[in-house]
C-alpha cells in the first residue's frame, strides 16, 4: 500500500492506473476504523482492480460547537488495517491543500440537507457534499462506497451525483453493528460503560417499531411513540429526533409505505451524538 498526501501526486498515480485499463474503487472516510469501515473496504476490494481509500477529518462539515478538534484519530492503526485489507492507495490530504486560503466554492444539495440531521447541523451536509465531490474529482473512481448508517448522507450524495451528471456508481453498504446491536461508529469511543449500555436502546427501539409495523401498526405517530417510550426509560440517552420518512427523498410520512420507508433517529449520549435507522 502506498500512502499519498499530495493532490497532484495521487491524480498522476491514478491517471496511470486508469490508462492501464484498471477499475478504481474508492472509500472516503474520516478514519479511526471499525468494522463498518472494514465492510466498505472489503466490498471495494472484491469489486475493483485498484482500491483507494481516503482518511480526512473534514473541518467544513463540523459546526462551531462540535467535535472537530477531539475527533478520534489513529493513523498508524488505520494504515495497518487498510494494508491488511489489500488497499492499494491511502490518500491522506492536507487541509492547507484541500481548503487553501482563497477557497470559495461549496456544493449544496437543497432541501434534503435541511431535514433530519440537517436541522441541528445546518452546514453539515454542505461540508459533506463539498468534500465528497472534491475527493471524487481527485480520485475519479468507477465506484464509490458509502454506508447506510449515514442514510441521509448516502441519499444526498446520490442526488448530487445525479443532479451534477457524474458517472460514478455508488455502492451502499448495510449498517454494520457490534454484538450489542449498536451501529459501529468512531464516535462510540466517547461512550462510558453506562452510556454504551443505555445506547443499546436505540436499535432495540427501532427493531420494536419494525415489529409493531409487522403486527399491523402503520401510523408514523404510533411507531414514533413505540420508540419514544423505550428511549425515555434511559436517562443517559437524550433523543434529538425520530422521523418516519420516504427513504428515497427523505420526505416525512404519516403512514408507512411498505418497502419505501425508513425510520431514522439521532440522540445525544454523553459526548457522543449517535444516529441510527431501520428500513421498513
Ligand atoms: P466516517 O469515517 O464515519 O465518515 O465513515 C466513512 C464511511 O463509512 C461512510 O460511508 C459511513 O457511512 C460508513 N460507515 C460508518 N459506520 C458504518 C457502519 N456502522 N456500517 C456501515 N457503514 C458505516
Amino acid at each position: 500500500m502506498e500512502t499519498i498526501t499530495g493532490i497532484s501526486e495521487i491524480k498522476e498515480k491514478l491517471k496511470a492506473v486508469r490508462r492501464q485499463g484498471n477499475t478504481v474503487g474508492f472509500v472516503p472516510t474520516m478514519g479511526y476504523f471499525h468494522h463498518g469501515h472494514e465492510a466498505l473496504i472489503k466490498k471495494a476490494r472484491e469489486e475493483n482492480d485498484i482500491v483507494v481509500i481516503s482518511i480526512y477529518v473534514n473541518p467544513t462539515q463540523f459546526g462551531p460547537k462540535e467535535d472537530f478538534q477531539s475527533y478520534p484519530k489513529d493513523m498508524q492503526r488505520d494504515s495497518e488495517i487498510a494494508s491488511d485489507l489489500g488497499v492499494d492507495y491511502l490518500f491522506t490530504p492536507d487541509t492547507n491543500e484541500v481548503y487553501p486560503d482563497n477557497y470559495l466554492t461549496y456544493v449544496e444539495v437543497e432541501k434534503m440537507s435541511q431535514v433530519l440531521c440537517g436541522k441541528n447541523r445546518p452546514a453539515h451536509f454542505k461540508g459533506v457534499a463539498t468534500i465528497v465531490l472534491k475527493l471524487l474529482n481527485i480520485v475519479q473512481p468507477n465506484k464509490a462506497y458509502f454506508g447506510l448508517k449515514d442514510y441521509q448522507q448516502f441519499r444526498i450524495i446520490e442526488k448530487m451525483l445525479d443532479d451534477l451528471n457524474l458517472d460514478i456508481q455508488l455502492v451502499a453498504i448495510p449498517t454494520v453493528r457490534d454484538n450489542d446491536g449498536i451501529a459501529a461508529s468512531s464516535r462510540n469511543a466517547y461512550l462510558s460503560y453506562d452510556e454504551r449500555e443505555q445506547a443499546t436502546c436505540l436499535f432495540q427501539a427501532l427493531s420494536e417499531a419494525r415489529e409493531a409495523f409487522e403486527r399491523g401498526t402503520e401510523s408514523a405517530a404510533d411507531l414514533i411513540a413505540v420508540i419514544q417510550q423505550i428511549i425515555d426509560k434511559r436517562p443517559l440517552v437524550q433523543l434529538e429526533y425520530i422521523h418516519v420518512i420516504d427513504k428515497q427523498n427523505l420526505d416525512p410520512l404519516d403512514k408507512v409505505l411498505k418497502d419505501k420507508t425508513l425510520i431514522a433517529l439521532a440522540a445525544q449520549v454523553g459526548k457522543a451524538r449517535l444516529i441510527d435507522n431501520i428500513e421498513i
